[in-house]
């Protein structure tokens, strides 16, 4: 596909008449217009694959501009919930009934079977690479820890982590039932294999016993290895799911006093609002940032069947999943959107484009008018949470990796996929075209050994 815009392949650019959302720039220069939806002019000076300069647009203009035509432009992206383990594994093993035991199961039956080291490797490299294509810059996995699959998949990923260093940060999260805690040696073990690969510690929380002593246990392995923490939280539509507080006031009873990123938080949102308000309050308390993953809640969320015979019937969804993102981020907690899946039995589509969360998130929960600073939630809210300072915003001296879109507002960006845009990465254009699923077919069809 032909470039909307020749990006001529020069150390020094001067990218001038670029609408930039606001909230994305750290460091707004002084006289910066900022016109309605938080959106700013500015000009971008590049050098040497660096961001030198934001101007007010207009600035110190000379011919040899380029003229963005008040064409978007954001940072790359951070997507810090995926799970590129399972991704694109839909073709060999689909799920059978599109609800959240049948993606457990069927995934479970997956891993047993074909999660060998070259399948791991193969599919984990062809999600980076459409990820990097989209224009992502850092990425957060979680990785099935589930033994003995932890020997597999953790040395694979340190592969490809240093593989890809200088094309994505990518960050890795052991995932873990919380009942496979209980099992306090191999609790120990999965946390010292955190510290062996740098990784973080994680667990899935829904409705489970003994939750309190289970937590307890868990926060007391990441004191003591000073590992930071990632939870999967109530991913289902129950009220009684309430694992959300229980996180809370763990991580204040045992003084954990770092940033803790959960990701769903489904049953907050149907929760009574006194239950509600003390949620906020709780996660207030425990420097809690939440991510949600709307396009995944849709999938899984509110699929129901009714009895038809033989057969079961679907049913229309009447709940679709969504966590309370409004009410979290106006109590002060930062929110972020992720992809989560993709091209698995949790999701069977999804492409690691961050351009497709934000405009579908946009339209799932609301995020508009005015989108106002929610363009952070895919952006410098989970860099932040993955502790990159230089990722997700536009700064003098930050790196000039940006995303140049045709579209001048949001009214023109989030209706088209933006399949046209234009990725820089160290102020340099970069094949935008992801790769195809061909090439992911002798690897899925490849029976094990
Ligand atoms: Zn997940």
């Amino acid at each position: 596909m032909p470039a909307f815009l020749d990006i001529p392949n020069s150390d020094s650019l001067v990218l001038r008449n670029a609408s930039v959302p606001a909230c994305l720039i750290e460091g707004l220069p002084a006289g910066t217009n900022v016109h309605d939806d938080g959106i700013a002019n500015i000009d971008i000076v590049i050098a040497d694959g660096f961001i030198d300069a934001l101007h007010p647009t207009g600035q110190n203009a000379t011919p040899a501009d380029i003229d963005l035509s008040q064409s978007m432009v954001w940072p790359c992206f951070a997507d810090v919930h995926t799970h590129i383990d399972k991704g694109h594994i839909w073709p060999r093993k689909q799920n059978p009934d599109g609800t959240r035991p049948g993606a457990l199961s069927s995934t479970a039956a997956d891993r047993a079977e074909n999660w060998t080291t070259e399948d791991l490797r193969a599919r984990m490299e062809f999600s980076l690479r459409c990820a990097y294509a989209h224009g992502t810059a850092a990425l957060r996995t979680h990785l099935d820890s589930t033994a003995p699959q932890h020997k597999i998949s953790w040395p694979v990923f340190a592969g490809l982590r240093d593989a890809w260093k200088d094309r994505i940060t990518l960050q890795g999260v052991c995932l873990e039932p919380i009942w496979g805690y209980a099992d306090r040696a191999f609790g120990t073990e999965i946390a010292d294999l955190m510290v062996e690969y740098g990784g973080i510690l994680g667990a899935v929380l829904n409705i489970q016993d003994d939750t309190d002593n289970l937590l307890d246990f868990v926060i007391g392995l990441a004191l003591d290895r000073e590992l930071e923490l990632d939870f999967h939280v109530d991913e289902m539509g129950d009220p009684d799911a309430k694992s959300f507080d229980n996180i809370c006031e763990a991580l204040i009873r045992n003084g954990y006093n770092r940033p803790v990123n959960v990701g769903h938080c489904c049953s907050l949102a149907i929760r009574p609002q006194d239950e509600m308000n003390r949620a906020l309050d709780l996660a207030a308390e425990a420097n809690l940032r939440v991510t949600s993953l709307p396009m995944c809640n849709l999938f899984l969320q509110g699929r129901q069947f009714e009895a038809n015979g033989h057969d079961r019937r679907s049913q229309t969804p009447r709940w679709r999943g969504v966590t309370i993102l409004h009410e979290l981020k106006a109590r002060g907690i930062p929110v972020a959107i992720a992809s989560d899946n993709t091209r698995d039995p949790f999701y069977a589509y999804g492409d690691l484009d961050a351009v497709e969360v934000f405009s579908q998130a946009v339209r799932i929960a609301q995020l508009d008018y005015p989108v106002g600073d929610w363009p952070m939630a895919i952006t410098r809210t989970p860099a932040e949470t993955m502790g990159l300072s230089d990722v997700g915003r536009l700064k003098a001296g930050g790196p000039a990796d940006i995303v140049i879109f045709r579209a001048r507002s949001y009214s023109e960006l989030i209706p088209r996929p933006q399949s046209d845009r234009i990725v820089l990465r160290g102020g340099k254009a970069i094949d935008t075209t992801p790769p195809d699923y061909r090439e992911l077919d002798d690897i899925l069809a490849r029976q094990p050994a």
